[in-house]
């Protein structure tokens, strides 16, 4: 029956030992590319070889057989504190001091292998019977107390470096750093069973624990995508985001944000995670719109005192996996503030259609504004009418005031002519001296008044340009569209070109229709 039990705890170390063998190896051959895979796969390796030798050493009967085989042990064990805390610094973009930290462990090893010496380690071990196991009993040495309390100390110094990166983690990859602690935790625990002689016959149950950790670790590779996310690289580029980003579930409840992402939506906190994101911001309609629209690009403003326009993008995301089909789980929505680009965009576009010298439209936008509203003629007869307005001798005022009074006057006039005319109205410089006016849902009648109006405000008032009065009068013609059939913008202009021609010839300073 004793048998057993030794038989059966060789065969678990055995187990344990090519299960970490094996986890070592895949880590190695399929991970080499996350920063801590490296630290990790050799952490792994050498518990390998620790829980091995440790099934070699409870099977003896001898001292010195068992001894040999605690040889085997100490070519891995001294090295297991530094190993995770440096796996531990590496997973967490930390700089872990790679030669300090296996100074300890030097001494140690050396140590062991020459204690035969001096006895540094341990004092000469003997063997006692405790229940069926035949174990070795280690007086400890200095250095065995050294090497004990490093190992301790290292232990909780892995597991506090995973407790801040599970503070700094993004919430995505609190699973993973969850998963990480608890495995951390694990070999401490297991180890101070051991030291305190709590364990089961004084055996050591580290190996045990070992192989929890590490099928714990295994199970974060390979289902949580441990290593696939170097998480502080990740959280930093997500913090320190400008552009605000939303990720969320494929019913679009809300898994994260970053801090740019609270600033434009204050609303949003780690309270309400896991709430439908279109209802919590309802109130901002263009959120909404930007969030249901199928395109993966909009452009949305978000008005307020200070209107601000952001470029929307939105990026599914799939499960990280390499071997087998990913999965969609939901999708970042980005928002980048594209104001600056927006304003002077619409400043170039104002200045393409601004007539520089009056600041009123300019020929291209009129005649645009002109086909629109033909096309509008066509399909909805509402009536529509265009005035073409030319200074009278005009020439005259230049020769006589010169053209800087010339162009004060075409500015003054400019204004004017805004002053009696609607708002839906639209004045443009034509060209030189000439301006056009387009008249939506204006019949003939109502731009007969109009333009009357236009000559008798421009005649009468006298205009002081540069500290000269200036005398000028205009000549106005009008063209209509108010019947059934097609509006073209050609013939328009030409009817109203035709009609200030005749109002230059009958005189000037007068209105005539085509
Ligand atoms: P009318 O139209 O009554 O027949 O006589 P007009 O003297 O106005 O004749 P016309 O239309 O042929 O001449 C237009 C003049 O307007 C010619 C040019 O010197 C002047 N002009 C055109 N553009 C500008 C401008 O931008 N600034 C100034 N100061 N003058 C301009
Ligand atoms: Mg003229
Ligand atoms: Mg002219």
């Amino acid at each position: 029956m004793g048998i057993d039990v030794v038989v059966l705890a060789r065969f678990l170390l055995t187990g344990i030992a090519l299960l970490l063998a094996f986890l070592a190896t895949i880590t190695w051959s399929r991970r080499k590319d996350a920063p801590e895979a490296t630290a990790f796969a050799i952490l792994v390796a050498s518990m390998a070889v620790y829980a091995f030798g440790y099934a070699g050493e409870i099977a003896q009967t001898t001292t010195t057989a068992a001894r040999r085989w605690l040889d085997v042990e100490y070519l891995a064990l001294p090295w297991a504190g530094g190993l995770w805390v440096l796996a531990a610094c590496k997973h967490n973009g930390r700089r872990g001091r790679t030669p300090l930290l296996f100074v300890i462990p030097a001494i140690t090893f050396v140590g062991h292998y020459t204690n035969y010496k001096n006895l540094f380690y341990t004092a000469p071990m003997t063997m006692v019977q405790r229940g069926p196991f035949r174990v070795l009993m280690v007086e400890r040495g200095p250095l065995s107390v050294l090497d004990n309390a490093y190992l301790m100390v290292a232990f909780l110094v892995g597991a506090w470096i995973y407790l801040s990166g599970l503070r700094n983690a993004s919430l995505l990859f609190q699973k993973q750093a969850m998963i990480l602690v608890t495995a951390s935790f694990l070999p401490f625990v297991g180890y101070f069973v051991y030291l305190t002689g709590l364990s089961p016959w004084g055996l050591d149950v580290t190996p045990v624990t070992l192989g929890l950790t590490c099928a714990l670790i295994y199970y974060g590779i390979f289902h949580c995508g441990i290593f696939d996310l170097a998480p502080l690289a990740r959280n930093l580029i997500f913090n320190s985001m400008r552009d605000a980003v939303l990720i969320l579930d494929t019913h679009d409840r809300l898994l994260d944000f970053n801090p740019a992402a609270h600033a434009m939506f204050p609303i949003l906190n780690k309270r309400n995670l896991g709430t439908d994101v279109v209802s919590m911001l309802s109130d901002t309609s263009t959120f909404v719109e930007a969030v249901r629209s199928t395109e993966d690009e909009v452009e949305i403003t978000m008005e307020g005192s200070d209107p601000l326009s952001y470029e929307v993008r939105k990026w599914p995301l799939f499960t990280a996996s390499s071997n087998s089909a990913s999965r969609l789980i939901g999708r970042a929505v980005i928002f980048a503030d594209v104001t600056a680009q927006v304003r002077l965009r619409e400043e170039l576009r104002g200045r393409a259609e601004t007539d520089p010298l009056t600041g009123v439209a300019n020929r291209r936008r009129f005649y645009q504004a002109l086909e629109i509203e033909c096309l509008r003629f066509t399909r909805n007869q509402l009536p529509l009418s265009v005035l073409m307005i030319d200074l009278d001798f005009f020439k005259d005022v230049n020769d006589e005031y010169g053209h800087p009074v010339g162009d004060a006057v075409l500015r003054i006039v400019a204004q004017l002519l805004l002053l009696s005319l609607r708002k839906t109205d639209l004045l443009a410089r034509y060209g030189g001296e000439e301006f056009s006016v387009l008249l939506p849902e204006t019949r003939m009648e109502g731009a007969q008044v109009i333009a009357e109006r236009i000559r008798q405000t421009v005649c009468e008032q006298p205009v002081l340009a540069d500290g000269c009065h200036v005398h000028v009068s205009v000549s106005v013609g009008i063209a209509s569209h108010d019947n059934d059939g097609e509006a073209a913008p050609e013939i328009l202009l030409k009817k109203a070109d035709l009609a200030l021609y005749r109002a230059k010839a009958l005189g000037r300073n007068r209105v005539e229709v085509a």
